[in-house]
This record gives C-alpha cells, sequence and structure tokens, in this order.
C-alpha cells in the first residue's frame, strides 16, 4: 500500500495538537481506509509550552506518530525542511497544527494526483476571512510587487498546504539555500500543480506566531532570495538622478550668465541635499540586504539542529 506523509510544523500548539489529531484521524479513517497508509511527523520548532509532551502522548498510543524536535526555535521554514527530510511517504503533505488547513481536502487532493496525472496539488486561500484587513491590504500588494520583480511566479493566497509526490519532494530537499522562502521554492522546483481554492479558515485555538513585524521580515525575505530587481532599481534611481543633476547644472549656468548671481535658494539645497542622501542611504541599504542573505549562506551553518526524535524513546 502506499504511504502518505503528513508534516505538521508545531511552534506553542499544545492545544490545537489533540484537536489536530482528532481531526486527522477522523479523515484517515473516513477517506483513506485501505487505499493508503499514514505516517504523521511532528515537528517541534523549540515550543516554549507543552508541545513536546503532546506529541510524545501521542506516540505512546499510536506508532504512526514520529517527530523531531528542535534544540530551539528554527521558524517554520525550518520545521518544514526537517519534516521533509526525514519523511519515507509516496506523498507528503504538509500541514498546520492548528486545522487552518483542512485535512478534509486531502482525499481531494490525492485524487488530483491519482486520476488527473498531476505532481503537486497546492491550496489557495480565495478569502482573508478573519485577517485584519490592513494585513490583508499589505499581503496583497506584496504578491503585486514581488511578481513584478521576479521571473518565478507566487500565487497570491497560496498556504504552504500542498501534497507532493516523492519527486518533488526530494527536488525541494535538493535546494540547500539557508534563506529559505517555500512559496518560490515550490515555485522554482516546477512540476505541474494544480490549485484547489478554499474559503479561509480561523485557527482551532492558540494564536497566530505571526506578528506584523515578522511578515514584513519574511516578504523582504522573499523578494531577496527570489529577485535582484531592487538592485537594479537603485542603479537606475542613481542615474536618474544624475541626469537631473547635469541639467540642473546647466540650467544654474545659463541663468547666472544672464541674471549675475545673487546669492539665493539655500533651503532648497539644503532639501536636495537631504533627499539624494536619503537616496544614497536607500540604496546602500538594499545592497546591504543582499550581502547579509549572501553573507549568511557562505557561512553554511545548518539550517535546524535536532534535539531528539521518536528514534531516541524507542
Ligand atoms: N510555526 C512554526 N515555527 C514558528 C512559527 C510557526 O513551526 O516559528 C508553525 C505553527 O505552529 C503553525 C504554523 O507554523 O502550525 C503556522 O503558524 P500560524 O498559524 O501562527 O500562522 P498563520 O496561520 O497565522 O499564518
Ligand atoms: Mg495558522
Amino acid at each position: 500500500m502506499e504511504k502518505i506523509s503528513v508534516i505538521v510544523s508545531c511552534y506553542n500548539e499544545e492545544q490545537a495538537l489533540p484537536l489536530f489529531y482528532e481531526e486527522m484521524e477522523r479523515v484517515r479513517k473516513q477517506d483513506f481506509d485501505g487505499i493508503a497508509e499514514f505516517e504523521y511527523i511532528f515537528v517541534n520548532d523549540g515550543s516554549k509550552d507543552n508541545t513536546l509532551k503532546e506529541i510524545k502522548e501521542l506516540r505512546e498510543k499510536d506508532k504512526k506518530v514520529r517527530y523531531i524536535s528542535f534544540s530551539r526555535n528554527f521558524g517554520k521554514e525550518a520545521a518544514m525542511l526537517a519534516g521533509l527530510e526525514a519523511s519515507e511517504g509516496d506523498y507528503v503533505t504538509l500541514m498546520d497544527a492548528d486545522l487552518q488547513d483542512p485535512p478534509s481536502l486531502l482525499r481531494q487532493m490525492y485524487n488530483a494526483i491519482k486520476e488527473e496525472g498531476y505532481d503537486c496539488v497546492g491550496t489557495r486561500r480565495v478569502t482573508r476571512k478573519g485577517e485584519p484587513p490592513i494585513r490583508s491590504f499589505f499581503a496583497r500588494m506584496f504578491y503585486k510587487i514581488i511578481n513584478k520583480m521576479s521571473s518565478i511566479e507566487m500565487v497570491d493566497g497560496a498556504r504552504d498546504y500542498r501534497l507532493m509526490k516523492r519527486k518533488v519532494v526530494d527536488a525541494i530537499i535538493s535546494l540547500k539555500e539557508y534563506n529559505r522562502y517555500s512559496k518560490g521554492l515550490f515555485s522554482f522546483v516546477g512540476f505541474d500543480t494544480k490549485w484547489i481554492e478554499y474559503e479561509n479558515v480561523e485557527r482551532v485555538a492558540g494564536e497566530t506566531k505571526w506578528s506584523f513585524w515578522k511578515l514584513f521580515k519574511y516578504a523582504i525575505e522573499g523578494i531577496t532570495a527570489f529577485s535582484t530587481t531592487p538592485l537594479i532599481l537603485s542603479s537606475l534611481i542613481g542615474i536618474i538622478f544624475c541626469i537631473l543633476s547635469f541639467v540642473a547644472i546647466i540650467f544654474i549656468i545659463v541663468r547666472t550668465l544672464v541674471n549675475g548671481d545673487p546669492t539665493a535658494g539655500w533651503p532648497s539645497l539644503v532639501c536636495i541635499i537631504v533627499f539624494v542622501s536619503g537616496v544614497q542611504l536607500f540604496s546602500i541599504g538594499i545592497i546591504g540586504q543582499y550581502l547579509s542573505k549572501t553573507y549568511l549562506e557562505v557561512k553554511n551553518r545548518p539550517i535546524y539542529i535536532i534535539k531528539e526524535t521518536e528514534k531516541d524513546n524507542l
């Protein structure tokens, strides 16, 4: 029988975990009985609550449950990679612990691969119900901007929730970069992907780990990882300013020859200096972003560090 690996990244999810497990088991029994085997890989991303204890309890009563526990919080991207690397299934799915990625869609996704011949099925939220409007606004802006800048297509509203064939998983794992931006990595590897749309579901318990600031940094991560357009942009702004200043110089020389030299225009001069130094700092900032990412890649540090897995407590 074929095996499906379910990878669940968990950071402070003690409340959501039992609910997730219950729902997942219900779906498995209802939709996959006699069709596929399962393994559940819970990746504990350095939780500060009793998440690991909850996972171990699940493991006690169900040997389908496997787990990986990190030495500290490495972030969801690292957790997903660890899960993918540990997975043994012919098909692999990535899910959140808060049931915002409904397990009930799994059968439909599985069918798309089995019957329609796709390699990979992704999910997309068509509404952002229950999310602060300002957050939705910035999210939309981000997708508009990044799709203009990058040759890789990022789908607006795409979740990390997806079902993949083994070869897609192997392709993802082969990308060893440190600054991981999954939405980009999934597009980068290609393969035939079907998108399933669904309405946003609110999390069952606990609270979101994404503050606005964290999302902002994640957005910058996405842009620097998949586009070098900002670098071109800063050169372009530089060139435009050179041309402008050249025109201004000619204008001033001509004016001085015609009118003599009345000393005026100091305030405007100061404004121009402040403005141009702002543009310079902004450009240096952009270069700095790329440089810092390069620095992190060059150091070649591990993406995550494992403290224990189910194999430590057989
Ligand atoms: N998560 C994680 N590490 C982190 C932050 C989050 O593994 O550092 C997990 C979290 O436990 C959840 C999933 O990533 O299963 C999505 O997080 P969350 O629900 O907070 O994000 P949202 O759905 O609000 O975007
Ligand atoms: Mg969530």
